[in-house]
């Protein structure tokens, strides 16, 4: 802790909530010690902040405990003193799902609990605590020529497993495999009260989960809830040899409509671990942001990726020279990558994903976007500023494969309308598209504007990229204008009966539920977290956390 925390710690309040959270503050610098608890207020405002918003309130402390049994005595100790605890993992969300809502609240930080526990290569299982990254953990499997089928979405540098199994994800594996709860073996949860749940089958010793489903799905209870029925400390994920054979192919299309109705053929077919989807909104921004440095990054990596040096060189050549002029302007690029057991059988999949684009009046391109994906999967998350160090902020809708084309044409048509508002205020836009098992695709418009960056930014982006980028002015005018278009967007999402992951404080998630299916879901919040203090207000339920009697 810093001096000057500690100055401050002790303090004595006058006030009765005062000294109510100088009691809290210490009673938690006993659990977990001096290092894990925070009260500077640079740390505070840090985890009153997600990417996209910055709360009205403050969070009280910032508190990180590094265990089970720690977690567990935290969150005991934070609802019994009427507090609301906020959990956060690497923070790299943009629907206000973990800033504080009320006066009194605890931000958790998850980062200690950040170990891979155990990988047991006889039942195919690995258990990390929930503050683990994606990116952490693929680095411990890759050696033993392991993965998870799901192995994480492209923030995950940063981005921990346990937020991802609380927002859901989309992205790696997830062609094959699914969002990220897809690939859930067990968990073990600790509630707001300090009990502790444990999920699944769990072996002899009560202590070796390797099957999730005995019984009803309490796993999938506790994914995708926004992290308002338990926090997540430990998670047991599956285990699959890494395939042997990747192959890449990319293809551009003249409309969106040609793009999507390719995609969801790409989707029902099952050809691609994962695809991504770039409109030429987009294209322009990531050809603009591309720096010579990266550039050099990533050369390195596609030519360490290749087993074979010469063909690792001579990608990476094509790459320099081929540059990303490849892509027109007005062009909207899909870029797939095949795995599998055989070179015969990627080979199959890549050709079945021509015969599609070809039927859709698709152009092969140069497979660089595809190559790079996979040869740096987790890269810096400065793609979280445009690049005049614009502000960035995404929405998106997971629609029915049937239904993609014309929810494309639906926000098209919003765009065009709100288009001359845009243009005043410097706001533009761009799409990222994806696909999810074979049942979904993902509709991910994507917002640029001239704003200040605040502080979680500056915390996440790397040192070097912001150095690079100019400082803009605030600029609430064209900030309301995003808000206001990402709220149309969610409306017409809701018209076409779209799903949505990161559903936090953003998406009408309690709107599109029956009764039935809402008071169940009540149920679980009151028989769980009684006192609503995880994350009030998250999922669309009731804000007020009400201290227990
Ligand atoms: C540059 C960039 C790229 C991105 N790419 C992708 C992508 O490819 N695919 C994708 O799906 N998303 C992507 N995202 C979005 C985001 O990173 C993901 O949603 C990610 O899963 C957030 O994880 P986190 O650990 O940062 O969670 P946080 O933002 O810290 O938290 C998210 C939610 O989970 C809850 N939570 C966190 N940890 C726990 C826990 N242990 N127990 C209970 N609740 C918990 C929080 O309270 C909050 O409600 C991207 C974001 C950025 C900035």
């Amino acid at each position: 802790m810093a001096a000057a925390d500690i100055t401050e710690l002790q303090r004595p309040s006058t006030t009765a909530e005062g000294q109510a959270r100088e009691a809290l503050t210490a009673m938690l610098v006993q659990i977990v010690g001096p290092a894990g608890v925070s009260v500077d207020l640079d740390q505070r405002r840090l985890h009153s902040q997600d990417v996209w918003s910055v709360a009205d309130q403050t969070v009280e402390l910032v508190v990180a405990p590094g265990s089970v049994d720690e977690l567990s005595r935290v969150a005991a100790a934070v609802s019994a003193a009427g507090f609301a605890i906020a959990p956060r993992g690497g923070g790299m969300s943009y629907t206000s799902a973990y800033i504080p809502t009320v006066d009194k609240t605890v931000s958790l930080d998850m980062s200690r609990m950040n170990r891979v526990l155990r990988v047991n290569a006889d039942d195919m299982t690995v258990t990390v605590e929930a503050g683990c990254t994606w990116a952490a953990l693929d680095a411990a499997l890759a050696p033993l020529g392991l993965r998870t089928p799901f192995w994480g979405p492209m923030s995950g540098l940063t981005s921990t497993i346990g937020g991802g199994l609380s927002q859901l994800n989309a992205m790696f594996g997830a062609g094959h495999y699914g969002t990220s709860s897809e690939s859930v073996v067990a968990l073990t949860v600790v509630l707001s009260d300090g009990r502790t749940l444990r999920t699944g089958a769990r072996g002899p010793d009560g202590d070796t989960p390797f099957y999730r489903h005995y019984g009803p799905d309490l796993a999938g209870l506790f994914c995708g809830d926004a992290g308002v029925f338990g926090i997540k400390a430990q998670v047991t994920l599956r285990l699959m040899r890494r395939p042997q054979h990747e192959g890449y192919v990319s293809f551009a299309f003249s409309t969106g409509e040609a793009l999507l109705t390719a995609m969801a053929e790409f989707t029902r077919a099952g050809l691609s671990s994962e695809m991504c989807a770039f409109d030429p909104g987009l294209t322009k921004v990531r050809m603009k942001r591309a720096s010579l440095a990266t550039d050099v990054k990533t050369l390195g990596a596609v030519i360490a990726k290749d087993k074979n040096l010469v063909s690792g060189l001579f990608s990476a050549a094509k790459i320099a020279m081929g540059g990303r002029d490849y892509i027109e302007a007005e062009e909207y690029s899909v870029h797939l990558i095949a795995e599998g057991r055989s070179k015969a059988g990627v080979a199959e999949d890549l050709d079945a994903a021509r015969a599609i684009a070809a039927a859709q009046g698709g152009r092969e391109i140069e497979n660089t976007i595809a190559k790079v994906i996979r040869a740096n999967p987790f890269p810096p998350l400065n793609s979280m500023l445009g690049p005049e160090g614009e502000r960035w902020a995404p929405v998106h809708g997971v629609v029915s494969l049937s239904q993609g084309p014309a929810l494309f044409a639906a926000l098209q048509a919003l765009f065009a309308e709100m288009g001359p508002a845009f243009e005043q205020q410097g706001v533009y836009t761009g799409y990222l598209f994806t696909a999810m098992s074979t049942n979904a695709l993902i509709i991910e418009p994507v917002f640029y504007w001239p704003e200040a960056r605040h502080a979680l930014i500056d915390a996440a982006v790397e040192p070097q990229h912001l150095a690079r980028l100019p400082t803009l002015p605030e600029n609430p005018a064209a900030t309301a204008l995003v808000a206001e278009a990402r709220r149309r967007v969610i409306e017409i999402c809701s018209a076409f009966g779209c799903g949505h992951f990161q559903i936090g404080r953003a998406y009408p998630y309690r709107e599109s539920r029956d009764e039935a299916a809402w008071s169940l879901i009540e149920a679980v919040k009151a028989t769980l977290d009684p006192a609503g203090a995880l994350n009030p207000g998250g999922l669309g339920l009731t804000a007020t956390p009400t201290r227990p009697a």
